[in-house]
């Protein structure tokens, strides 16, 4: 028995109130966005409402779901928004295998027990703690066979990958998949409305930031906590300008089709890769004079200059270099170093590696470096008690204004 439009959106209502309670975030997000009720069974899934992304219950689906498949699939959308993902799929050739990469990222921070057709990391093989970037670029073989179709139980035997393949093959044909099909009408919207959204969700999230954690965070998992800071914490370096002097005349994700051939099946094509604007090394001054409040700042601008198209290259490093790595959209739990500073080592290794520039964050106490940058060397310095007198710093330099506390 159907409890007819006004019923659900009752029903809606009610779940909104109860997750206003027991998970404050998902609560208060849930209540900030337009949300419709719909014909049809197409599930619960975010749309294009007028001004901002919505979220769509079709009737039949929801009157099909038990209710805890209800809270899992609106936890399931409303993470879709918090990481922007929908906004996010006109740079990806295929939107399927964008929505499946964007479910694998989205999965790990909910809990998919009663999620309907949840796709795991582990049922793809794939380790976890990856951006839907990463997850995007592994899949795209086993998404094309599983796209080409033939006979899963073909004489090809069933080795691992051929268990990935049927993994997807079952994401496509399941429930979670659909949701996904109205983020084809977020790729066709006008770059400036796409802008327009995209502003509309961060002041919605750093809103909701405000209002959920009047207690603190709640049962948010640490990821998304970590996610989250970093949305309402804006960089403080106007990385738009200051990325010029690194030669990143582009700022937009460039795209190369790596693999053109279209599936017969979805009529899609995976081959297109996503590929940084410009490298940069970012040295991180992990010594002791820098506070652990230095260091969530240098994190923060970091990640500003990771969503501006930035390969980054990060080097923890005080008198020596401790690690490097690639940044991908998540601070590191902990920082190597916390003893002396020297700028050589650092510098060092950014002229071995030879990208486009180096950043180096830093509070600035440590002697003049003897070795020079082949590449331009930007420094950024710390607010309040970094060393006044920055003369032994050769190249261009910028002071963090410590506005966000
Ligand atoms: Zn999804």
């Amino acid at each position: 028995m159907s409890p007819g439009l006004a019923g659900i959106r009752a029903e809606i209502d009610a779940a909104a109130r109860d997750l206003l309670i027991r998970e404050p975030y998902y609560g208060h997000l849930l209540v900030g966005m337009i949300r419709l009720v719909t014909d049809g069974d197409a599930g619960i899934r975010l749309v294009p409402a007028g001004p901002a992304p919505g979220l769509a219950v079709s009737a039949a689906g929801w009157a099909d779901l038990s209710p805890a498949a209800r809270t899992a699939c609106l936890r399931h959308e409303l993470l879709h928004l918090t990481l922007k993902h929908p906004l996010r799929a006109s740079a990806y050739g295929s939107l399927q295998l964008w929505g499946l990469a964007c479910d694998l990222v989205v999965n790990q921070l909910c809990d998919t027990a009663a999620l309907p057709g949840a796709v795991t990391v582990a049922d793809v093989g794939l380790p976890p703690g990856r951006t839907a970037d990463d997850y995007y670029a592994m899949l795209r073989e086993p998404y094309t066979r599983a796209c080409q179709g033939g006979d899963p139980d073909g004489s090809a035997g069933d080795g691992p990958a051929d268990e990935v393949v049927a993994a997807v093959r079952a994401w496509l044909d399941g429930p979670a998949a659909r949701c996904h099909e109205a983020w084809r009408d977020f790729a066709a919207l006008p770059a400036a409305t796409l802008a327009t959204f995209t502003h509309g969700v961060e002041t919605l999230l750093a809103t909701t930031v405000r209002r959920a954690t009047v207690r603190g965070w709640g049962p948010l998992p640490a990821e998304l906590v970590e996610i989250l800071e970093l949305v309402i914490r804006p960089p403080q370096v106007p990385w738009r300008r200051v990325l010029r002097m690194f030669g990143a005349t582009s700022e937009r994700t460039r795209l190369r089709t790596t693999l053109s051939r279209p599936s017969a099946r979805y009529g899609t094509s995976p081959g297109v890769r996503v590929r940084r604007s410009s490298r940069l090394v970012v040295a991180v001054d992990t010594s002791g004079s820098v506070a652990a409040a230095d260091l969530t700042a240098f994190f923060s601008e970091i990640h500003a200059m990771w969503r501006r198209g930035v390969e980054v290259t990060v080097l923890e490093a005080d008198v020596s270099v401790h690690r490097e790595y690639r940044y991908r959209g998540r601070p590191p739990e902990t920082v190597s170093g916390r003893g002396g500073t020297g700028f050589d080592p650092a510098i060092r290794r950014a002229n071995e590696l030879g990208h486009d520039g180096l950043v180096y964050l830093t509070d600035g106490f440590a002697p003049r470096p003897a070795v020079a940058s082949r590449t331009p060397l930007l420094w950024v310095l710390t607010a309040g008690d970094s060393v006044q007198d920055l003369s032994h710093l050769p190249g261009r330099r910028v002071r963090l204004t410590g506005r966000n506390g």
